[in-house]
């Protein structure tokens, strides 16, 4: 489904993505394992079309995203939910939601549909949908950012550190969600420092340190390796 082949990512000289080859495939939840500053970001960036590679080739099923314009990858049907929620505070949860719509604003029968199963997956919104966004908790407007993304009907969501702040009973429900979602037909990326979290509900995952992809493999394998389980789970 996507496939990155040699991609190198440059802020001025300062090289933040190195070689960076990668797939998702359709129907899974990958997970991105790395350090602050490791370059997650940046990657999802680069997917998005928020950032340009410097080389090499990122693949969406047949089209090519690199010299895709940000609003084409979502029409594409790649959609982010970036780290830092990035919600219009003063308007109301309802109104963020349907910004996720904006790509589909002439169906307004599939997007009626859509922000129901979105509701569905997120009971309390219902409740809040005409309080201000801003006046939510942190675990709820994580909710609405993600919803919103789910608004843009993606094929592939990508998720940068949603449990990011987050308490631990509401990371625990994130994370469920996370898991609903994937199996409901959403292909997932997800950037995660709560590695333990991410890869329990993984199927892949690729570690990144330093603007390198230094490790890949799938659940059982991420779980059992000695430099994962020192680096990131701490045990
Ligand atoms: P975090 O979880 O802290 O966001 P990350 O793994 O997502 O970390 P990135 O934000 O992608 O990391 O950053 C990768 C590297 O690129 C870092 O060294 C960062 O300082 C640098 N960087 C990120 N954005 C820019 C920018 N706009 N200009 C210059 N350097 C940048």
């Amino acid at each position: 489904m996507l496939r990155l082949d040699h991609v190198d990512v440059c802020y001025g000289s300062f090289k933040a993505l190195s070689d960076i080859s990668m797939t998702v495939d359709t129907g899974e939840l990958v997970v991105l394992l790395g350090a602050n500053g490791a370059g997650k970001s940046t990657l999802f960036k680069a997917i998005s079309g928020l950032v340009r590679p410097a080389s090499g080739d990122i693949r969406f099923e047949d089209k090519h995203l690199n010299d895709m314009k940000a609003s084409a990858v979502v029409s594409a049907g790649v959609v982010q939910c970036a780290e830092g929620r990035e919600l219009f505070p003063q308007m109301s949860v309802l109104q963020n939601l349907m910004m996720g719509a904006y790509v589909h604003r002439r169906d307004s029968a599939g997007n009626k549909k859509r922000l129901n199963e979105v509701l569905e997956l997120f009971p309390i919104l219902n409740d809040k949908a005409d309080q201000p966004a801003g006046s939510l908790s942190g675990g709820q407007q994580q909710m609405v950012a993600i919803g919103r993304a789910m608004m843009s009907r993606p094929r592939l969501l990508m998720l940068d550190e949603p449990s990011l702040g987050l308490a631990p009973l509401v990371v625990k429900q994130m994370f469920e969600i996370i898991q609903q979602i994937n199996s409901l037909g959403t292909t997932v990326l997800l950037a995660e420092q709560n590695a333990f979290a991410a890869l329990k509900i993984a199927d892949r995952a690729y570690v990144m340190e330093n603007g390198h992809l230094v490790l890949e493999g799938d659940r059982e394998m991420m779980l059992g390796n000695e430099q994962v389980r020192k680096a990131y789970i701490g045990a």
